[in-house]
């Protein structure tokens, strides 16, 4: 268990034109197309006192996308920045600044910046979590006989 410690302050300043935080460093994934394509993360807080999550922002660029997942563990989720689509198990939604979504056991997730712009969220999880898994053939197969969801995942939703 966490060890509360009196006395530990931690203060950053954002910088707003940059989406980065002070001593925060930028983490840029190995491009891999097959699974993600186009984003950074950054780890804000990383599990201290009486809270043992871990709290990130992860940047889309613009027509980038997050790997298509799912885990026993779940997140929390609040778009931060700019706008896209997400999928979420079996449906397509828009999400822009502001929303918030919980993406919960074994639900399939991916985050798309396909709207004309980046798409930032912030991104709460368990310090203790078990690593994603990725859909098999068959899987993908089910998703895709979804609403929207092949649109989605071939990158053809309109852009609103
Ligand atoms: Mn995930």
């Amino acid at each position: 268990m966490l060890k509360y410690t009196r006395g530990d302050l931690m203060f950053k300043k954002f910088k707003k034109n940059k989406n980065t935080w002070e001593d925060t460093p930028t983490h840029i994934y190995k491009e891999n197309p097959d699974i993600f394509k186009d984003v950074t993360r950054q780890v804000l807080f990383d599990g201290a006192f009486d809270l043992p999550v871990q709290f990130r922002y992860f940047q889309v660029e613009e027509g980038g996308y997050s790997s298509l997942e799912h885990h026993e563990h779940s997140h929390f989720v609040m778009i931060y920045k700019g706008k896209g689509h997400v999928l979420l198990e079996n449906e397509v939604h828009e999400v822009e600044e502001g929303d918030i979504l919980t993406i919960n056991s074994w639900q399939w997730h991916q985050f798309r910046a396909d709207r004309g712009t980046l798409l930032g969220f912030l991104c709460m999880v368990n310090i203790e979590r078990d690593r994603p898994s990725y859909p098999t053939e068959k899987e993908l197969e089910d998703l895709r006989s979804n609403k929207n969801v092949p649109e989605f995942l071939d990158g053809k939703l309109q852009k609103k």
